[in-house]
């Protein structure tokens, strides 16, 4: 065994792909529901984004952040403008951009002379893999065999406003969420719970930090997922969908949250690499030519819809929710063996949670393609027999 163990056994090697198509060893073609987890937004060889990478690898592949570096100013500027806040740091992961936001949010702390800052997250969230971020998350079997975790983080459930009124201590500093909670199980929250949230940390001069990692670049219909709901965070981080399968994060910040950090606070060799950012550049910029806001809040729309008509009377079914292209669908009882029988129907989803189809196709299918992914899972979801 070379690789440790910590994906398990894998039966799929995917050696190419093509829009939203991939292609294993054997030649078979897979419809790509999952995206690399909501990673390849505009699916798989997007032209734009093979150009932006060659472009760049043949003119400047990394310098220290030392010096300025023209796309990372570029990338920087169009997702400022984009998402309403006043400056950005890169990161090369998801966990790493929430790293900066939890160290952003104890350094605003500090500053006001609370000497053990705390953060309050949501039950079910995911937030990242390092100790950091895996204390954050509200998932005990992603913190189970790490202890010590890293102290300063409070639980509290999800879309209940009055559960942080009821958690905050006068150390509170900030709370962090998911707009959509992704691993979650798609957990869609009310739409007043963003606003009530953005009201609660203003009057108690909290900050408000956003983790969009899954649920931005468009990903849900709109650029970031607050912009359905008219606020502003003080923080924002994102990652994923940024490089369309270059490896890129970035934490976003305005206002008071955005003069925090000072030079030797924060930083990283790779992060915000000429070659990220180019890439990252390239999708921002496509996502807006293509116009793929709104193909996916009318996609996600489409499908809902249809899933809705055809799973009406379907037992087992529980609950069908989404925003955009991020979709769950779910069951009465957990569901591993779908993910393997989707994959002999040619289809890649995952399930998450344990019973939530969990889709994030890419932002670029087609009607047909968006169709043909509901009438696969449709098909299914009525034909499973008990697991
Ligand atoms: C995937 C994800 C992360 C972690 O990102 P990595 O790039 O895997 O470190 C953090 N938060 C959310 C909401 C995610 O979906």
């Amino acid at each position: 065994m070379t690789l440790m163990n910590t994906y398990g056994n894998r039966t799929t090697t995917l050696v190419r792909g093509e829009g939203p198509y991939v292609w294993d060893s054997e030649g078979k073609r897979y419809l790509d529901a999952l995206s690399g987890i909501a990673v390849c937004g505009l699916g798989h060889n997007h032209p734009a984004v093979t150009k932006a990478i060659n472009e760049q690898a043949s003119k400047l592949l990394h310098v220290s952040n030392l010096y300025n570096i023209e796309p990372q100013i570029a990338a920087g500027k169009a997702l400022v403008e984009i998402s309403g806040m006043d400056n950005i740091f890169f990161s090369n992961s998801g966990a790493e951009a929430n790293e900066a936001a939890l160290k952003l949010a104890r350094k605003y702390g500090q500053e006001k002379g609370i000497a053990t800052p705390e953060v309050i997250t949501a039950e079910n969230s995911f937030h990242g893999r390092t100790m950091a971020t895996l204390s954050a998350t509200g998932n005990k079997k992603i913190k189970v065999g790490f202890a010590p975790l890293v102290s300063g983080f409070i639980h509290v459930p999800y879309d209940d406003i009055e559960a942080i009124k009821a958690a905050a201590t006068p150390n509170t500093v900030a709370v962090m969420v998911e707009p959509i909670q992704g691993e979650g199980g798609v957990r869609v929250p009310a739409p007043s719970y963003l606003q009530n949230l953005r009201k609660l940390c203003d009057e108690h001069g909290w900050l408000l930090m956003l983790d969009e990692i899954q649920t931005g670049n468009g990903r849900t219909g709109k650029y970031f997922a607050y912009q359905h709901f008219g606020i502003l965070p003080d923080v924002v981080t994102t990652a994923k969908g940024l490089g369309n399968g270059v490896p890129v994060g970035a934490c976003l910040a305005r206002g008071q949250a955005a003069a925090i950090f000072q030079p030797g606070n924060h930083g990283s060799t790779f992060g915000g690499n000429p070659l990220a950012c180019n890439t990252a550049l390239a999708v921002v910029r496509t996502i807006t030519e293509e116009q793929l806001l709104i193909r996916a809040a009318y996609l996600g729309d489409r499908m809902l819809q249809n899933f809705r008509t055809a799973l009406a009377d379907v037992p087992g079914v529980v609950d069908i929710r989404g925003c955009g292209l991020m979709m769950g669908i779910q069951l009465d009882q957990d569901c591993p063996k779908l993910v393997e029988l989707a994959k002999e129907a040619g289809l890649l989803i995952n399930v998450t949670a344990g019973n939530t189809i969990r889709l994030l196709p890419p932002l670029i299918i087609s009607d047909e393609q968006a169709d043909e992914i509901v009438r696969i899972v449709v098909d299914l979801i009525k034909s499973r027999r008990a697991e």
